[in-house]
């Protein structure tokens, strides 16, 4: 585990303790408190957004050019690639989440800086097409100081997917990580802080704020030195955030909640299929905005698939994410768990039927952790709460389409537009399907997968604006257009 004064916060440049109130971070797996960590102030947002306009209008920092921006997110790379198995042993005690898992986030938030490092050194200006005696061309210059708020279920990977393209645009970020999940950013901050101090940047480019979203998160949304909010978390949140900007004519990303549809043809390969689905909904204990949650399985193999599924998911391995055979950790937290167990019981309420789980698992090694089975659930109109809202949670509602219109109403027939997944061996009804379907994302024969290259984000209530691929970095920026005078030809007012 990293040897750090993990109770820190980042705050102007300065490392110290937050003068907010102090919360414990619990090991999920355990129950046991890994360290207190103390929020940040409203005054201390200020004082943090004060020194962050300040760094990033000054000169060593706002006209660093580009390949040494560069430089310096590879540094970052460096850093976080060297303590991998720190960081990755740290998300796990701080989220529960599977070491195999952490160690992926670990590297993808390496391969962020750097990719995010090459995108900076090979983006172009563009000289647009003139219509008289100039010349003229679109230049993009950074926000200023940009707030950056990230949820508990992946840290690391978000806070590096805001913050890389954050400063490779040029600008301070003010990043406050979720309350439950502090640790990883905390400890990424240093990484970063170091990077900015070998390289002799201005202190203040980027803070670590942690502490209640209600709090913190609105005290950066509302500031007036922040120029842009690039948020991750939930739709309920997103549209609070999404209002305050409005007030602020302020521009806004938000990657937000999810009801991913997995759709079995009749014609799909089962094998991979089940793997598919299994993986797609099971894996991060189902805390992922993308998780395949609803389920649907064309009606001449519903019960055969069905069948197989729950045989599947009874075999699955439920333990700590510090075992190597775990497939099933501990969900984020115990308040957490109850949340998704409250949802199992609102099913079985209105007339679910409970395939496999619905329940906490048996036996003392389960006892002081935040566990949950793996659960399957069908039998249930599309009208149900379970099959509409966002559960977070190792829980599959499963129902059966008739045809292919069927199918798309029934997708379609969510708030959400975050991901889907297809599986089947007809590649134009694959294609048909996949442009059908209202998300951001489409896999085919495959689900979960990611680039760096490819954009991600949501449609309808999952979000606004992409993140990812070789214009993220546009997003921190602002675009200015420019015309320069070629010649010496009156303007028509000339004396
Ligand atoms: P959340 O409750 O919306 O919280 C997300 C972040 O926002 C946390 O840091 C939270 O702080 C902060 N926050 C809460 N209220 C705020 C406010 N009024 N102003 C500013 N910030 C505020 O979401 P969560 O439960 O942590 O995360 C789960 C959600 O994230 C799910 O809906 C999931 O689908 C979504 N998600 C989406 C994506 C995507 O890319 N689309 C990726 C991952 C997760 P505190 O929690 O510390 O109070």
């Amino acid at each position: 585990m990293l040897q750090l004064p993990l109770d820190e916060a980042l705050i102007a440049g300065e490392w110290r303790r937050g003068a907010g109130p102090a919360a414990d971070t619990v090991d999920p797996a355990t129950g046991h408190t890994l360290t207190t960590v103390h929020a940040v102030t409203a005054d201390e947002v200020d004082e943090a957004a004060e020194r962050a306009s300040r760094a990033a209008a000054d000169p060593a920092w706002r006209e660093l050019p580009a390949h040494r921006r560069a430089r310096l997110l590879h540094r970052v790379a460096e850093l976080i690639e060297t303590e991998a198995e720190n960081l990755s042993a740290l998300q796990t005690a701080d989220t529960g989440k599977c070491r195999t898992e952490t160690l992926a986030l670990v590297h993808s938030a390496a391969g962020t800086f750097r990719y995010t490092a090459a995108a900076l050194e090979t983006a172009e200006e563009t000289v647009t097409p003139s219509r008289g005696a100039y010349v003229t061309m679109s230049v993009y210059e950074p926000v200023g100081v940009v707030g950056a708020i990230t949820p508990w279920n992946s840290p690391i990977a978000s806070d590096a997917q805001k913050i890389a393209p954050a400063l490779a645009a040029g600008n301070a970020v003010l990043l406050k990580p979720a309350e439950w999940t502090p640790l990883v950013a905390l400890a990424l901050g240093r990484l970063v802080s170091r990077a900015l101090a070998e390289a002799g940047l201005p202190a203040g480019l980027l803070s670590v704020l942690p502490g209640a979203g209600s709090v913190v998160g609105d005290a950066i949304v509302r500031h007036p030195r922040v120029g842009k909010v690039t948020f991750t978390g939930g739709t309920a949140t997103g549209r609070t955030i999404g209002r305050a900007a409005a007030e602020k004519i302020m521009p806004v990303s938000l990657e937000l909640g999810g009801k991913s549809p997995t759709v079995v043809f009749e014609d799909a390969d089962v094998e991979q299929a089940l793997a598919g689905v299994l993986f797609g909904i099971f894996s991060s204990s189902g805390q992922s905005c993308i998780a395949g949650s609803r389920l649907f399985v064309a009606r001449s193999r519903y019960e055969e698939f069905l069948g197989e599924l729950v045989a599947r998911t009874r075999k699955l391995r439920i333990g700590p994410g510090t075992d190597p055979h775990t497939q099933v950790a501990p969900l984020v937290h115990h308040r957490h768990r109850d949340a998704v167990a409250a949802y199992v019981d609102l099913a079985r309420s209105e007339g679910a039927r409970v395939r496999c789980g619905g329940a906490a698992p048996e036996g003392e090694e389960y006892r002081d952790g935040a566990y949950y089975l793996p659960t399957v659930l069908d039998g249930l109109p599309g009208s149900a709460r379970v099959c509409r809202e966002e559960i977070f949670g190792p829980v599959l509602v499963a129902l059966p389409f008739d045809d292919e219109d069927d199918l798309v109403a029934q997708a379609n027939d969510s708030v959400y537009g975050l991901a889907c997944g297809i599986w089947t061996r007809d590649h134009r009804r694959a294609w048909r399907f996949a442009r059908r379907v209202e998300a951001g994302t489409v896999w085919i024969n495959t689900y979960k997968q990611f680039s760096i290259a490819t954009p991600f984000g949501g449609m309808k209530d999952s979000g606004l604006g992409r993140e990812k691929g070789r214009d993220a970095i546009r997003g921190y920026q602002r675009q200015k257009s420019l015309y320069w005078g070629t010649d010496d030809s009156p303007l028509p007012w000339a004396g």
